[in-house]
């Protein structure tokens, strides 16, 4: 079969076309970078990352102005420069809705065919109130609407395992990820987390909803106990006491703090492919050492592999 008509690194089709046949995706997800020698960094990682080739790579959008421009210059060049599929992040922060039509219309006339559609938080205080743009959305239901009217594109949300750190409760929480699911939302992405049982509870509790929108879980390899401690804080991430611990002993012992964070990493991610998620959605930190380790280690390096020998795959959801 031509590569073309299928996923990875590139086919015609969106992500909602690729979900809806069954076929599992694998993903690495970057961040805009900051200077020329992260922007080297992470053209390194973004390479390595293209020779297994994933079913799709993101880039996060930045809090603003000239981070933004550099997410957008990013995942253009992606389209163009490589044989990658990528997914367009896009928030609904301190944009009007013309400029976020204007962005869009850049994105699909370079051949993005995903857009990632988050409302995103307050800039400066992830925790602040969250003011919308006077002439802007208030939710991200509203950029999927956006999106969806624009055509042309296949469009994912944030769904959160451990529930929006804003939520007043469970049920408000799932209301509000159905509504974007009922706006259009062809699949989503989690926020990280480190305990499997989150993930499996947020799908009973979509499935009790009567939501069969595909979640793919996103894999954080905590290699760094600090590092990690802060993002989950932000996120809102439970951080398991006893990774912790096995981290704190590592401390000043790199390679061993990694393969700790390597392994826990792994072994989620494989009971994760074992209860069914259709995918996995790896954080890279523009560094992809970790993410692949555990890519390799759940043996899709061989999936990719047989991808580019053009044999059948056997990471669909129908092959567990
Ligand atoms: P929404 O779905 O709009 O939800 C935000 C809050 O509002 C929730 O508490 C929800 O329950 C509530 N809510 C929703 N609708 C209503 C309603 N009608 N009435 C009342 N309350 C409502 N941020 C970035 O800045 N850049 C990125 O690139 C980025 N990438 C991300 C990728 C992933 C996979 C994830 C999980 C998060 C990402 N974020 C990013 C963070 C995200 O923008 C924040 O978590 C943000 O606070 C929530 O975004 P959302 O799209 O889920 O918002």
């Amino acid at each position: 079969m031509d590569q073309t008509t299928r996923s990875g690194p590139r086919g015609p089709h969106g992500l909602r076309e690729i979900l809806a046949a069954g076929e599992r995706t694998y993903s690495f997800e970057f961040f805009p970078a900051k200077d020329e020698a992260g922007e080297h960094a992470l053209w390194a990682a973004i390479r390595r990352v293209e020779a297994v080739a994933p079913t799709f790579v993101s880039v996060t959008y930045g809090a603003g102005g000239s981070s933004r421009d550099r997410t957008i210059g990013t995942t253009e060049r992606i389209a163009t420069q490589t044989t990658l599929r990528p997914v367009a992040h896009l928030t609904a922060v301190g944009h009007s809705t013309a400029e976020l039509q204007a962005i869009l219309r850049r994105y699909a006339d370079v051949g993005i065919r995903d857009v990632l559609a988050l409302r995103g938080d307050p800039p400066g205080n992830p925790n602040g109130a969250w003011e919308p743009h006077p002439q802007g959305l208030r939710y991200a239901a509203e950029l999927v609407r956006l999106v969806k009217e624009f055509g042309a594109f296949s469009v994912g949300v944030a769904a959160f395992p451990e529930r929006h750190p804003r939520s007043t409760d469970w049920d408000d929480d799932i209301r509000h990820f159905t509504a974007k699911c009922r706006a259009g939302a062809d699949y989503a992405v989690t926020q990280m987390f480190f305990e499997a049982e989150h993930y499996l509870r947020l799908r009973d509790r979509l499935a009790a909803a009567g939501c069969d929108t595909p979640v793919i879980p996103e894999i954080m390899p905590a290699t760094d106990v600090r590092q990690i401690a802060r993002f989950a804080e932000l996120s809102g991430a439970t951080f398991p006491p006893r990774l912790a611990e096995r981290l704190a002993a590592a401390r000043g012992d790199r390679a061993e703090a990694h393969r700790i964070g390597v392994d826990h990493a792994t072994r989620l991610a494989d009971r994760l492919l074992r209860e069914g998620a259709p995918g996995l959605h790896f954080i890279t930190l523009n560094r992809s050492t970790a993410a692949l380790e555990i890519h390799r280690n759940l043996g899709l390096d061989r999936l990719s592999a047989e991808r580019g020998a053009d044999r059948p795959l056997t990471g669909s959801l129908g092959g567990r």
